[in-house]
This record gives C-alpha cells, sequence and structure tokens, in this order.
C-alpha cells in the first residue's frame, strides 16, 4: 500500500515540475513581449495556478496517506499497536481546546486596564547620543549573559566549521523549478540569493526551505526547495515584526531593566511583555527615548546569530528571570532549543529572524497596556508595549493614516454617538442594546431567519442553562469549564450554555430518526455566554453574552457534499448583500486527529468538490482543522481593506459519537452514525454588528438603517402634517421620526437630520400638505424633488424590502 502511494506521490511531484516550467515559460515569454502587465490576468496563467493549487492539495493528501502507511506498518511490526493508538488518541482530546473555530469569532490578547499613573522611581539615565535614557550601568544579568553566550558560541562555532569541512554539494531547487548547485553546511540561502540578483538578496525578508522558515545566513543542510520571500508574504511579515520585537526588548532592558517575557508578532505589528519588579509602571510619555534607542539598534545593523543550546545550559543562562525559566520548564519538550542574539540581548527564541536589525528601517511604539503572565488573573502583573515596524517610511506613514481612519469608524464610538448601544459595570461584557441598536440587531436575525425559511432551515429554542452531566457527555466539561459560568442548583451543578450544540444533540435524540429526516438542519439564536476575563473585554467584539446565527445540521456522510454547497450559497447571498468580498480557506486533517482517516478523506474529497463548483477561489491550510473534523473558515474583507473571521463551516465527526446519535439508514440499519454541521454566517451578532458599523462608519443602508426616514417640517403650521405622514411610515415598519423643533430653522434642520446620517429627509410645507406629498432630498443631499406620500411610501418600501446598498441613489 505505502509502495502504491509513493509512486503515486512521485507521479504528482513530477506533473507539479512540469507545471511550475511551464509557468515559468509562460512567464518569461510574457516578460521578454513586454506585456508585463496583462500577464498577471492572463486567464491561462490563473488556471495554470488554480490547477497548481489542486495538484500541491492532492500532494498533501498523497504525503500524509503514505505517512499513515508507513505508520501502520511500523505498528503492525512492533506490538501493542491498537491500544497505544487509542492512548495517543485520548492525549489528542486532552491537548486540543475544544471548539477552537468556534472561539475564534472572539480574537484578542489578555490586557487590562493601562497603567500610566503608577510613579516613577527614577533610576539614573544616560545623557544625549544614541543611549538617550538608558540605563546606567545597565542591568547586571546583560554583561553575564553575553560572558556566557561567547563562551558557547565559539564551542557551536567550531561545531559548524567542522560540519562545513566535512561539506558536500547539494542541490537546492527554486520556485520556479531551477536547480543550483550548494555547499552543505556552508552555502547560505542569502549567498543563493545574491547569484541570483542583490534586489532579491536585499528584499528578501526571510526564506523557506522545505517548506520550513529558515534564517537567511543559516547555511542550509541537504538537497532541499528554497523561496525567499519578501514583506508582502503573510509569514515574512510575522518574521519581519517577530524580529523587531527583539529589538524592542532590548530597547526596554536597557531602558526598564526588567524582565522580558513574551514578544510575539500580532495582526499589527507586535509586542513585548515586560516584568517590571517594585511599583513602576510604563508610561506613553517614555515612548520617544524607546523609539530613540530602537532608532539606533536599527543604525548598528546587529546581526541575529542563532544559537542551539541545552535546556540546562538555557536556565542556567536565564536563571536571573523566572519567566523565561518557567517557559523552559513548561514549554521546551525538546533536550535543545535556541537562543538568538542581536546586541546585548540574548532571547530565549526558536526563530528565524531577519538578517540584522538594520533590515526594519521605520519602527513606531504606539500603545501600552498591563497585562498578567499567560492571561491570568492570579498571577504577575506584565507591562506590554506595542509597536510596528516596516521596510519602508512610506509604509509607516500609510499605517498611521490608516490608523486614523479606523480610530474614526470605531464602532464604540459610532455606538455612542448614534446612541446604538452601551456597556455597563454592573454587567460587563453583556450590551444593552439602545432602541435603534436593537433595531439593528433584530433587521440582522429577521434577515437570516428569511433565509432560513428559504433554506430548508428549522428554527428552534433550546434552553440556557444545562446540568454540568451534559457539558460532561460534550466534552465541554474537561476542555473548556474556565470559559463556562457554572452555579449550583440543588444538589447539581448547572452552567449557562456557551454553544447550542449539546442541546441540539439532545433534540436530535429524543426520538429515533430515520433517513428520510436528513439532513436535519436546526437553526437557533440562542443566548450564548462565555466567561472571558474581564481585562479581556472589547467594545462588541469580546463579549460575555451574544447571540449567533448558530445553526447545526445532522446529514449523512454522502449529504457533506450538497449541505456544503447550500452553506457556501448561503454565506455569498448574506455577505452580497452587506458588499463584503471574502476569503475561502479549507483546513484538513490535522496531525492529532480522532476517528477514521478513510472518514477524514471522503469528508475533505466532498468539501473540496464543494469549494470548486462554488466557483470562488479558495486556499488550503493542510493540517489545519480541529482535531474532530475539517472546516472552511471564511474571512470577510471590509470597506478599509481589514479581514475578519465571521463564518465558519465546521465538521464534526465526535459528538455524534459522544452523544451516541444513530438513525435508521436507507439499508435499514438502524446504528448508522450522523454527521453534524456546524455552521454560522453572521457568526456573533453582536461582533457582525461592530464590524458592520466600522465598515460603513455609521452610514447605514437604508434597509438596515436605524434613522432612516426624517419628516422636517418647513413652519409650525406643518407640524401635524409632519406627524400624519411620520405615523404612516412607522406605521410601515420605517424607522422615522419628525422634526419638531421649532426653534431650529429648515436648513438646520435637514443639516442636522443628515449629520444623523437619517438616509432620507422628507420636507414637508404648505404646498405638500395640501397635496399629499413629500419633497424628498438624502443624507447626501440629493434632491430627488416631490413625490406622493403613496407614492414616496411604495418606493422605500421596495427599497427597504430588496435590501439596496445605495438606496439614496436607486430611489
Ligand atoms: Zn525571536
Ligand atoms: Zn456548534
Amino acid at each position: 500500500m505505502a509502495e502504491c502511494i509513493a509512486a503515486r506521490l512521485a507521479a504528482q511531484e513530477e506533473q507539479i515540475r512540469v507545471l511550475s516550467q511551464e509557468i515559468s515559460r509562460l512567464r518569461d515569454g510574457l516578460v521578454n513581449n513586454q506585456h508585463t502587465s496583462s500577464f498577471a490576468n492572463s486567464p491561462e496563467l490563473e488556471n495554470l495556478r488554480s490547477e497548481n493549487e489542486k495538484l500541491k492539495y492532492r500532494l498533501v493528501h498523497l504525503r500524509r496517506g503514505l505517512q499513515v502507511e508507513l505508520d501502520l506498518e511500523g505498528q503492525a511490526r512492533s506490538k501493542p499497536g491498537p491500544e497505544s493508538t487509542n492512548k495517543a488518541a485520548k492525549e489528542t482530546t486532552r491537548n486540543n481546546s475544544y471548539q477552537k473555530s468556534s472561539n475564534a469569532a472572539q480574537p484578542g490578547t489578555p490586557e487590562i486596564r493601562p497603567n500610566e499613573k503608577n510613579k516613577k522611581k527614577e533610576k539614573p539615565r544616560a545623557e544625549g547620543g544614541a543611549g538617550v535614557g538608558q540605563l546606567t550601568p545597565l542591568p547586571v544579568y546583560i554583561g553575564e549573559r553575553l560572558e556566557l553566550y561567547g563562551k558557547l558560541k565559539k564551542e557551536s562555532d567550531a561545531i559548524l566549521a567542522k560540519q562545513a569541512a566535512n561539506s558536500h554539494p547539494i542541490s537546492v531547487v527554486l520556485p520556479d523549478g531551477r536547480k543550483v548547485e550548494a555547499q552543505a553546511w556552508k552555502t547560505s540561502p542569502y549567498q543563493l540569493a545574491c547569484g541570483i540578483s542583490q534586489g532579491l538578496a536585499d528584499n528578501a525578508v526571510i526564506a523557506r526551505v522545505d517548506g520550513e522558515l529558515w534564517d537567511l545566513d543559516r547555511p542550509l543542510e541537504k538537497d532541499c526547495s528554497l523561496e525567499l520571500l519578501r514583506f508582502d508574504d503573510e509569514d515574512a511579515q510575522a518574521v519581519y515584526w517577530h524580529s523587531s520585537a527583539h529589538i524592542l526588548g532590548e530597547a526596554m532592558e536597557r531602558f526598564y531593566g526588567g524582565c522580558l517575557c513574551y514578544g510575539p508578532p500580532i495582526e499589527n505589528g507586535f509586542y513585548y511583555d515586560m516584568f517590571l519588579d517594585g511599583p513602576r509602571g510604563v508610561s506613553s510619555s517614555e515612548f520617544g527615548d524607546l523609539e530613540s534607542i530602537c532608532k539606533s539598534i536599527m543604525k548598528e545593523k546587529q546581526p541575529f546569530e542563532r544559537l542551539e543550546l541545552s535546556k540546562e545550559t538555557l536556565l542556567q543562562m536565564f536563571k536571573y528571570n523566572k519567566f523565561k525559566c518557567r517557559i523552559l520548564n513548561e514549554k521546551v519538550t525538546t533536550p535543545t532549543t535556541t537562543v538568538y542574539r542581536c546586541g546585548p540581548l540574548i532571547d530565549l527564541c526558536r526563530g528565524p529572524h531577519v538578517r540584522h536589525t538594520g533590515k526594519i528601517k521605520a519602527m513606531k511604539i504606539y500603545k501600552n497596556s498591563s497585562t498578567y503572565w499567560e492571561g491570568r488573573a492570579d498571577m504577575e502583573t506584565l507591562q506590554r508595549i506595542y509597536g510596528i515596524s516596516f521596510p519602508d517610511g512610506k509604509m509607516l506613514k500609510e499605517w498611521e493614516r490608516f490608523q486614523e481612519e479606523a480610530k474614526n469608524r470605531d464602532h464604540r464610538k459610532i455606538g455612542k454617538e448614534q446612541e446604538l448601544f452601551f456597556f455597563h459595570d454592573l454587567s460587563p461584557g453583556s450590551c444593552f442594546f439602545l432602541p435603534r441598536g436593537a433595531y439593528l440587531y433584530n433587521t440582522l436575525t429577521e434577515f437570516i431567519r428569511e433565509e432560513y425559511n428559504r433554506r430548508g432551515f428549522q428554527e428552534v429554542a433550546s434552553p440556557n442553562i444545562y446540568n454540568s452531566k451534559l457539558w460532561e457527555t460534550s466534552g465541554h466539561w474537561q476542555h473548556y469549564s474556565e470559559n463556562m459560568f457554572s452555579f449550583p442548583v440543588e444538589q447539581d451543578v448547572f452552567a449557562l450554555k456557551p454553544m447550542n450544540c449539546p442541546g441540539h444533540c439532545l433534540m436530535f435524540n429524543h426520538r429515533p430518526r430515520s433517513w428520510r429526516e436528513l439532513p436535519l438542519r436546526f437553526a437557533d439564536f440562542g443566548v450564548l455566554h462565555r466567561n472571558e476575563l474581564s481585562g479581556t473585554l472589547t467594545g462588541l467584539t469580546r463579549v460575555r453574552r451574544f447571540q449567533q446565527d448558530d445553526a447545526h445540521i445532522f446529514c449523512s456522510m454522502d449529504q457533506i457534499e450538497s449541505e456544503m454547497k447550500g452553506c457556501l450559497d448561503f454565506l455569498r447571498c448574506v455577505y452580497d448583500v452587506f458588499g463584503f468580498s471574502f476569503q475561502l480557506h479549507l483546513s484538513t486533517r490535522p496531525e492529532k486527529f480522532l476517528g477514521d482517516v478513510a472518514v477524514w478523506d471522503q469528508a475533505e474529497k466532498q468539501l473540496e468538490n464543494s469549494l470548486n463548483e462554488f466557483g470562488e477561489p479558495w486556499k488550503l491550510n493542510p493540517g489545519d482543522g480541529a482535531f474532530y473534523g475539517p472546516k472552511i473558515d471564511i474571512k470577510i474583507k471590509d470597506a478599509i481593506g481589514r479581514y475578519h473571521q465571521c463564518a465558519t463551516i465546521q465538521l464534526d465527526f465526535q459528538l455524534p459519537i459522544r452523544f451516541n446519535l444513530m438513525f435508521v439508514g436507507k439499508d435499514g440499519d438502524d446504528r448508522s452514525r450522523p454527521v453534524i454541521i456546524h455552521r454560522a454566517i453572521l457568526g456573533s451578532v453582536e461582533r457582525m454588528i461592530a464590524i458592520l458599523t466600522e465598515n460603513y462608519a455609521g452610514k447605514w443602508p437604508l434597509w438596515l438603517s436605524p434613522r432612516q426616514v426624517m419628516l422636517v417640517p418647513v413652519n409650525p403650521s406643518c407640524e401635524e402634517y409632519a406627524k400624519k405622514v411620520c405615523k404612516q411610515f412607522v406605521e410601515a415598519g420605517f424607522m422615522a421620526d419628525a422634526d419638531l423643533d421649532s426653534g431650529c430653522l429648515l436648513n438646520k434642520k435637514i443639516r442636522n437630520a443628515q449629520l444623523a446620517q437619517y438616509n432620507f429627509i422628507l420636507v414637508v410645507g404648505e404646498k405638500e400638505k395640501m397635496t399629499n406629498s413629500v419633497n424628498v432630498r438624502t443624507r447626501d443631499n440629493k434632491v430627488h424633488g416631490e413625490l406622493s406620500v403613496p407614492e414616496a411610501l411604495a418606493r422605500l418600501t421596495l427599497l427597504k424590502q430588496s435590501r439596496c446598498r445605495n438606496a439614496e441613489e436607486a430611489f
């Protein structure tokens, strides 16, 4: 079996090679013909790309299949096979956080309020020059660490030199299929890049060697494939920001002298956490000094040096820092790991990094906050400093402009201005929706509800609190109880539901089910609660109380493909209405998974088919599925280019087993096992309102708008008429108001209504009163003129019902 797969694998690899050659041939041809601009859009190339993508996908499968076969063969030879597999499977469940994907709707890092008021214990600082504001003398640990490092580096260099002495020729495959010669343990990706072009070498942020990110100066070790990634690559960007975090860390050590903790890249740059002993905090007034230390570090072009060391040596090296020791003791499971040095900073880190600190051209420190060690309120308080960096000053300027734009669109700001919602200390993380916010909320759920009716979903209502026995069955108790609100009820412990699925399993199981009933699609807008740390709560994006447009589809294995198609079509319909474009990602079987490989393969094949038939481009995230099933992640793109993950379509083979769900199959087998598809399109309604608010910047499309129509009487004698027309609109389901402030002039009233984002402003004077009409204009001051009231009402009703995005123009 393994041999057979290996042969197929070889054939696929050959095909990919041929395709890659074809692509580069095409590209060369196009470049030579000076048609570079059409090349990017050429349909042939697009086809080749997608062919290639599919082949890569199949390759991943074949490789995995081969691995599984090899493992099985290995296990067959070494007993006891099945039992050890079983144990491994149990471990897997324990190590995976349950329903990671559903949680993805609430991303973010734990934070507590900024702590700028802490009294500063002034320490002596150096004056002037590059070392502005840095401690004199520098903390003792810096020198001690360097000394130990110097000794170990020599030893390591000797070993590397020995390996280099035994070097042999290797062959490196470039992305276009070309092969170049290199020397094992000598040639670095950077040297190869220089051989291709200096520009490529200069712009490369990081290399990818056999799929693994690799320092540009780290010698290659064997025959391999090589890609050189620039800042525009997502992985390279993370490396770039991660490297920048080291620069910030170095500056923080030199400025504050505390203990560095974690310094990861994030969506917007990076941060570094530091533990400061005593009452000292971080103040934003210190950002300037920190930035100038960072600049001096960037100017020095400090190389990032990599050194692999044993855990014992590392515990010695970081003995002054209990946090790094904790990481070593709790997180590092291998006998050795790596440190990286830049300048005086030596940091525990797996890497990789940019070549030297001079690769960072523009850097800004933009925020600080307090946080806890690993986000746990019972642990030490840490100071977190955020920064961002770019290979070009212009990009930083652009980012700053974008931040300003995002700030103006912040849903918390608009929510307050438009009186949509608020939060109260007496119920943190649970939103109070005011009447206009509630209108938004209900309009969104009503939209989905209408679609449910058209698409064969059945709405159900299920309990909010359940005996903990249910959560034990579902696995939440073991993996998720920290995030659940629980409380004693009589002799038992109950908990508020964090998700609807277990309840729906009880509904499926309350009587025998037949194949004739499948697919059974239960939809539920039930209220969910998750016990997020109070410090992590932010506006509507991270809350404790929320509702989802949640549904669970119970179907048979062979129905997966058509159900997927239905789900994809559903989400396209909804996102089209909002005006969002989206990206699709298929996440397949992870290394640690539960269940049968054949079942996974069959399901993944169906997901792939449904995606191909859907016709939108999609990407593969191999091995990124949940342990209980593959999934499709959908990211929507908002008006200012930010991506948000809202919808997920998640297959689940495990929950039906845990709840022992069965149906009578077509063949009469009464023990047939259904598959569950968890799916949501809005995701959390709360979070979707935040995204929509920021996407539209408060300029709501008519159908969703909490302020649709404003009646403006020209003078007091028309007020009664204005009120009468307003009432007609309200009765027809519009959010309509009349401005009866007689102290306000007509033009001012119109202006106020426009600023308040009323989509339509209906002005009424004596003439309109006589003819039962209104004079229509929009919030953008487009004047549509006089129309009879029934005519205006009919047109607006039609625009509202069609959920038109630009009703103001289309009127
Ligand atoms: Zn690092
Ligand atoms: Zn679910």
